[in-house]
């Protein structure tokens, strides 16, 4: 018989775990007197698949942020900050708005629709966007909530796209940007786990589409993909960027690296490279055009500016560039972040930006903020300075390409 045993101290009272929760609830609870203490979510929080990159790598987290975030979860409620965070529908309504609002400055695209019939909205920004020469501009991408949980993801680059274009005709750094750019912003990537985060289960971060087959053949009722465990450019040189050598398809046992064949697994990497429209979306816009030169994802938390490879702790022949944009960066957030290689956090395979740098595109990833959800009074601090970091971001690789600094698309 499975009640729910289990309590864990919220407020000023025992709350009793959800039943739905109980199977978690047992793995947190070390001490078997099924009482979550804060210290055992904490723990399950630092070394469980409970991270952005995947297991054991937490460092700058805000633990008291941390512990309650999970504690809604774990009672099976709405975390109630997810009223100050825009929802997907507020998202896809502010895109249109600064469409009708700036009609020669930018175009709500539809890059594809999800599991759940949601589209992935993406704002197209440039001066004169409605002539095709816009293509011929520098291309960037700038992406957010690849990861569901991840919601200040999604506000930075709303902040970054709405600054775009109410700046510029007033700010020269602003007008000259939309004159030599084209910028494309994603700020939901994953829209139907992002809509089950804010309603259903906060710390979900895997997009929503049920998925058939476990990795053994047999049928399950498992549901999501990582996202940033799927990327594949479907060529056979770029395969061992989603699935190392050594990790076979149809086991779960020699799963390594963050990511794993096991659908119920936080970081299943999906039943094969790509199979995810979300992805498959973003591969379209990125490598379908070939004007853009570099992409930008958000996710949290940690702080950090990331670079690639993910997959690899061997530098990359463009470390050196890596470094440079990655530092400019962080000077315009006061050096507030740390830039370092994707995979010195963590290895990683079939990440956004191993694919992206095997096609000389320049992939960052910025892991912003402590925790998943922070308190909703940092939401704009977070993006006014994570936003300059954008700005830096699209500004460097406009003049590089211009100069010849980046190298030419493979
Ligand atoms: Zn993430």
């Amino acid at each position: 018989m499975q009640v729910s045993a289990y309590r864990l101290q919220d407020q000023n009272r025992l709350a009793p775990v959800s039943p739905a929760r109980a199977q978690l609830a047992e793995a947190i609870d070390s001490n078997g007197d099924q009482v979550l203490s804060d210290q055992e979510i904490f723990e399950h929080v630092q070394h469980g698949d409970e991270g952005c990159r995947g297991a054991g790598h937490h460092h700058n987290g805000d633990r008291t942020a941390l512990v309650s975030e999970f504690k809604h979860t774990l009672i099976g409620r709405p975390n109630p900050a997810a009223a100050a965070y825009h929802s997907y529908e507020q998202a896809s309504a502010e895109l249109a708005q600064l469409e009708a609002d700036f009609p020669n400055l930018c175009q709500r695209v539809s890059l594809g629709k999800t599991a759940q019939g949601r589209d992935i909205w993406a704002l197209r920004i440039s001066e004169d966007v409605t002539n095709e020469n816009t293509s011929k501009k520098t291309g960037v991408v700038i992406t957010g909530c690849h990861h569901a949980r991840e919601w200040m993801s999604v506000e930075i680059p709303l902040h970054v796209a709405r600054e775009a274009v109410t700046r510029y005709g007033s700010d020269d750094g602003a007008t000259n940007r939309l004159k030599d750019a084209e910028i494309w912003v994603v700020p939901i990537v994953n829209p139907d786990g992002y809509e089950h985060s804010r309603t259903s289960e906060n710390m979900w971060r895997k997009n929503r589409r049920p998925v058939e087959f476990d990795a053994m053949g047999k049928p399950t009722n498992a549901i999501g993909v990582d996202l940033n465990r799927n990327y594949w450019d479907g060529t056979a040189e770029n395969e061992r960027l989603y699935r190392p050598a050594g990790d076979s398809p149809n086991t779960s046992w020699d799963d390594f690296s963050a990511t794993s064949d096991n659908p119920r697994k936080d970081t299943y990497r999906g039943p094969k490279g790509s199979s995810e429209v979300e992805v498959q979306s973003l591969l379209k816009l990125t490598l379908g055009h070939e004007n853009i030169r570099g992409v930008l994802n958000h996710h949290s938390y940690g702080d950090m500016i990331l670079h690639p490879w993910g997959i690899s702790h061997q530098p990359t022949e463009r470390d050196k560039m890596y470094k440079e944009i990655g530092n400019k960066m962080n000077a315009a957030m006061n050096n507030s972040f740390e830039v370092q290689s994707s995979a010195d956090l963590y290895p990683a395979s079939g990440d956004s930006d191993d694919y992206a740098h095997a096609h000389n595109l320049v992939p960052f990833t910025l892991e912003v903020g402590r925790s998943f959800q922070p308190d909703p009074s940092s939401i704009q601090p977070m993006c006014e300075k994570v936003g300059k970091a954008n700005l830096v971001f699209i500004d460097e690789i406009v003049a590089r390409a211009k100069e010849g600094t980046i190298p030419a698309r493979a």
